[in-house]
């Protein structure tokens, strides 16, 4: 699988690059006569592209910009895609998220880093991709933070008149704000009894009106005089939105941008500013923790691994640090609750490690090696260090047992489901035919 996977990569950097290199090449030795003519040269490239790949002109000519854009402004990332150690998913977020960068000394830098860390995104979520070439970009190219700051500028809400009764909300808002308005339609959404009718997404919605008069909870639908959620209402502990920045930054000294998870860089100016009314909690290094006397981590060991790993550092697995366990690499207490012995699960990959033969080791640099139950091993670099290097300087290296014994303080129990998966296809596959056979006999076909 691995190894089709990889020649995969290559056959369609192969492709890619040879349609860049016969764009370049055929503009070449256009002149610039027919620029205006709808038919012009590009299009005319295309229509070569198309035929030859039996592809529509749309997409050969999306394909032309790529193989253009990496020959042209992304070499040293082109090379390793050749090699076929990068998924096209990771190479087009970086030719898209770069194609504002104008300066040649910025954009051969971020080519270069592209190159070398580009090969390690496989694994993250096309979001999180997403959000590590903005954060290079915004490093690199001073006009960038300009776009950010005019973008701030531009923030805004507007509510017009829609259709059939309807409006419509759109804007453009700053991260942090959005992340508050979306918990809080959560909240407010969860306020009603599991019987209420509408769905979740009905539900944020309708949410909208208690929330803008202030309300601390929505009416359930369910019509039950005895509805159990009467009387639930949010949580009066205030909402925690969890902005990750350097001191620099928040001091106004930097112009780093800062991190919010689930939404990416925050200009560095919209960070000092939100500093002045934000509560502000120290991340520690992992020198300054050391080993601690208890089974759980204290706050200050639970923030710094918060921040370090983002999300559950299974491969492939972007849930967020506010659905993950933190899990003791070797059982407490024949490894110690230490940064270098601790990390993020989320429940499913918990589980996994407890009950069905999956291993991980981790390193001091927070790096967790997982090794399956066959044997095969895989190495995941936690998230947040990505963005913060220094949250991944490793510190002291741990002597550990190699097979320790079963987790002494293990408190998870196996979930069941109420239905085996069989079960569960079966049912639908009987629902479905009987919902078809209903329909057939209420409105027989004519012969
Ligand atoms: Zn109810
Ligand atoms: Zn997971």
């Amino acid at each position: 699988m691995g190894d089709a996977q990889q020649v995969e990569r290559a056959a369609a950097a192969h492709r890619l690059m040879a349609i860049g290199e016969y764009t370049v090449r055929r503009i070449a030795e256009q002149t610039d006569a027919h620029n205006r003519w709808a038919v012009d040269g590009w299009e005319q490239i295309a229509a070569e592209i198309s035929a030859q790949l039996g592809i529509s002109r749309k997409r050969a000519s999306a394909q032309m910009s790529d193989g253009q854009s990496l020959i042209e402004r992304l070499p040293k990332l082109a090379a390793v895609f050749a090699a076929g150690q990068v998924d096209f998913r990771v190479i087009a977020a970086a030719i898209y998220r770069t194609d504002l960068i104008i300066d040649t000394a910025a954009l051969a830098s971020v080519d270069a880093q592209l190159a070398a860390t580009a090969p390690s995104w496989n694994t993250l979520s096309r979001e999180r991709v997403a959000e590590l070439v903005d954060w290079m970009v915004i490093e690199a190219d001073p006009d960038a933070i300009r776009v950010a700051a005019q973008r701030d500028a531009d923030r805004h809400i507007q509510v017009r008149p829609g259709h059939n009764g309807t409006a419509e909300i759109y804007g453009e808002v700053r991260g942090p704000d959005a992340a508050v308005f979306d918990t809080a339609l959560d909240e407010l959404a969860a306020t009603v009894c599991p019987n209420d009718p509408r769905t979740h997404k009905q539900r944020r919605t309708d949410a909208l009106s208690p929330l803008s008069a202030r309300a601390t909870s929505m009416a359930c639908l369910c019509g039950a005089p005895d509805c159990p959620a009467a009387g639930t209402q949010v949580s009066s502990h205030p909402m925690v939105i969890n902005l990750i920045a350097e001191a620099a930054t928040i001091a106004g000294t930097s112009t780093k941008p800062g991190y919010l998870p689930g939404y990416g860089a925050v200009p560095a100016a919209t960070v000092t500013e939100l500093a002045n009314s934000a509560a502000l909690r120290p991340v520690p290094t992992a020198d300054e923790l050391g080993v601690e006397e208890n089974y759980r981590p204290s706050a200050a060991l639970t923030r710094f691994i918060q921040c370090r790993d983002l999300t559950c550092s299974f491969p492939g697995c972007d849930q967020p640090a506010v659905g993950c366990d933190i899990d003791h690499s070797i059982p407490y207490p024949h490894g110690p609750t230490h940064p270098s012995n601790t990390g993020l699960k989320c429940r499913i990959h918990h589980l996994l490690k407890t009950f069905c033969g999956w291993t991980d080791r981790q390193r001091p640099d927070g790096s967790i090696e997982w090794t399956s139950p066959r044997g095969r091993t895989y190495t995941t670099s936690p998230a947040g260090a990505r963005f913060f290097p220094q949250l991944g300087i490793p510190t002291e290296t741990l002597t550990l047992p190699n097979s320790p014994p079963p987790d002494p303080n293990r408190t998870l129990a196996m979930p069941q489901r109420h239905r085996t998966r069989t079960q569960d296809r079966a049912y639908r596959i009987d629902y479905e035919r009987a919902q078809n056979r209903a329909r057939y006999e209420a409105d027989p076909p004519p012969f």
